[in-house]
């Protein structure tokens, strides 16, 4: 070991040197499992930049999770599938594969309240992320105020601009609170900006049929809905709010079923609004 005292010098520098601070906390444990004949000289190089790329990645993820605002982390994996048979896994895990994302679709995750469409929503988002994809996670309601703020500072633009930049838009909770006046209108510039450049995940408590009352306004509801059901995919949900599991028997029937939404009409087929891209069909 001694005779390779300067060579491991070196690599100390060099790892200071590329800023590899993990692969040089691990190197002296490294040399010991050399040594001690745990390791050969190649498993060594792999272990070392192993170490190093995790650190990286998972400071990777970390930004960007907090860039995407993406404050509570759900996956996949803790999803219990088995509480919503209503639920295909397989179309859930396909949508994982983030293909949607490449083909700029709609995802929309329908469903009553609790039946876990935030924490779907919520987990394909991290994917994305973990794929490298830009992500921007908000609620509608956040989503529009933000918009009616850029409005009455003049930064319109600026602003749909900087939502329509990330590869994935997460809309969240669409349908529970009243949108402001004139706040579909500017929800379908964003929308109108993204179309067939950008995907988005949509959730909500609500069927397309009611888009007209949500939004405060039919013929918005309708533009958007023409945009929004173009190249989309859309998962209902008609299972029980995961968060009363324990307590289903203790809600009344009358609520219970009030909490169950419309099936969405069948989307249908419209011409392409004109001087759009109307290179490709079926997503
Ligand atoms: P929704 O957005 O449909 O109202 P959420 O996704 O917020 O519902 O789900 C409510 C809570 O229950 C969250 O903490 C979520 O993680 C959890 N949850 C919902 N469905 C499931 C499920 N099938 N397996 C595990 N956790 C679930
Ligand atoms: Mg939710």
């Amino acid at each position: 070991m001694t005779v390779h005292i300067s060579t491991i010098d070196s690599i100390r520098r060099s790892l200071v040197a590329l800023r590899m601070p993990r692969a040089l906390e691990a190197l002296d444990a490294t040399l010991r499992r050399i040594e001690q004949g745990d390791i050969d000289g190649i498993q060594a190089f792999d272990e070392l930049l192993v170490e190093e790329l995790t650190l990286r990645e998972t400071r990777r993820i970390k930004a960007a999770l907090s860039m995407a605002r993406l404050t509570t982390v759900k996956t996949l994996s803790s999803f219990d599938f088995t509480f919503q048979p209503s639920l295909d896994r397989n179309r859930v895990m396909a949508l994982a594969e983030l293909k949607f994302i490449d083909r700029a679709e709609v995802v929309h995750l329908l469903g009553p309240p609790g039946t876990g469409k935030s924490h779907l929503a919520t987990a394909l988002a991290v994917e994305a992320v973990k794929a490298g994809k830009s992500v921007y996670f908000a609620t509608l309601a956040d989503i529009i105020t933000s918009l009616a703020k850029a409005e009455r500072e003049g930064t319109l633009r600026e602003r749909i601009r900087y939502l329509s930049r990330s590869a994935l838009l997460v809309v969240d909770e669409i349908g529970y609170l009243p949108v402001v006046p004139g706040g579909g209108n500017l929800f379908f510039q964003l929308v109108n900006a993204r179309y067939e450049k950008g995907a988005m995940i949509l959730t909500s408590n609500r069927g397309f049929a009611e888009w007209g009352e949500v939004f405060g306004d039919a013929v918005v509801a309708t533009a958007l809905l023409d945009r929004l059901l173009h190249h989309a995919v859309v998962v209902q949900i008609e299972g029980s709010s995961y968060r009363l599991r324990q307590h289903a028997d203790l809600i009344p029937e009358h609520v219970r079923s009030k909490a169950l939404i419309n099936p969405p009409p069948v989307p249908k087929k419209r011409g392409r609004p004109p001087g759009l891209k109307t290179d490709r069909d079926n997503g």
